[in-house]
């Protein structure tokens, strides 16, 4: 019953005129319909994707800062992705908390005004290669999930005072400095959770299938014993790390795999082939 889910991470990659040649493969091409399919852009080049783009593909930033405005040099609300047409932003990728730094605070804060702002989340977590082979896969990305789900619940429960200052107190032992402004009831529909091994990202080592099953297959059981059997039925768990159109299929048939976030083949026509592999 989880819709199939495909997207495509652009990085800092690609000009207008590359671009647009890659955006016109894809809108004339024959995409799988019960495939949900996201391109994220370059911040520059949203508003360029979003009418470059027909309308069964969807638009993403690659990042936005935690606030709504003011004095950030730099920086992009989820507001101004919003105004640019897109519905999604990936946030916690791991070039974010490994080349630029960003920790499970800043991370956790962004999420938390992303989803405020109405703004769908891809959120990527992953072990690094030396996390696996240590042994604390599990401890690694149990942890990064626990600090998304922990502004998930806060912000599903805001409404229900007897939970609410409980929850707090359990993020505010996660976060010190976290403040949350509640303005609407949130729920899970507007996440998506990446499962990202940082080794497999741009490295051209693809999870196996079975890695990946085992991993979100774990993810899932956290889901189900932690947040809630309804969240654990319906949460897309997607996996990204060099996907291409050789080993999708082989992915995409995995119990517990709800799609890719692709890199460097998303601006690939394969990108299309990816799209189509449950097709
Ligand atoms: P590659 O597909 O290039 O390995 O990148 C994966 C990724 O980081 C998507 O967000």
């Amino acid at each position: 019953q989880r819709r199939f889910f495909v997207g495509g991470n652009w990085k800092m990659n690609g000009n207008k005129e590359s671009l647009e040649e890659l955006m016109s493969t894809l809108n004339t091409a024959s995409l799988h319909e019960d495939t949900e399919v996201v391109c994220a852009a370059p911040s520059i080049y949203l508003d360029f994707a979003r009418s470059g783009l027909d309308s069964r593909i969807s638009v993403a930033a690659q990042n936005c800062y935690k606030v709504a405005k003011g004095a950030f040099t730099g920086e992009i609300s989820p507001a101004m992705i919003k105004d640019c047409g897109a519905d999604w932003v990936i946030l916690g990728h791991s070039e974010r908390r490994h080349v630029f730094g960003e920790n499970d605070e800043l991370i956790g804060q962004k999420v938390a005004h992303a989803l405020e702002s109405d703004l769908g989340v891809i959120a990527c977590i992953g072990e690094k290669l030396e996390e696996r082979e240590a042994g604390t896969t599990e401890e690694v990305i149990f942890a990064q999930t626990q600090v998304i789900a922990a502004i998930l619940t806060l912000l599903c429960l805001h409404h229900c005072p007897a939970f609410q200052s409980k929850l707090s107190g359990r993020i505010m032992f996660l976060f010190p400095s976290f403040t949350v402004v509640h303005k609407n009831v949130m729920d899970w529909e507007k996440v998506v959770l990446a499962y990202e091994p940082v080794w497999a990202i741009g490295t051209g080592k693809t999870a196996t299938p079975e890695q990946a099953q085992e991993v979100h297959e774990r993810l899932r059981a956290w889901f189900r014993a932690n947040i809630s059997e309804e969240v654990s039925d319906s949460l897309r768990i997607i996996y990204g790390g060099s996907v291409t159109a050789a080993n999708c299929s082989e992915l995409a048939s995995q119990t517990d795999v709800d799609g890719f976030l692709v890199g460097g083949a998303s601006l690939k026509p394969e990108f299309i082939d990816i799209i189509n592999a449950r097709a």
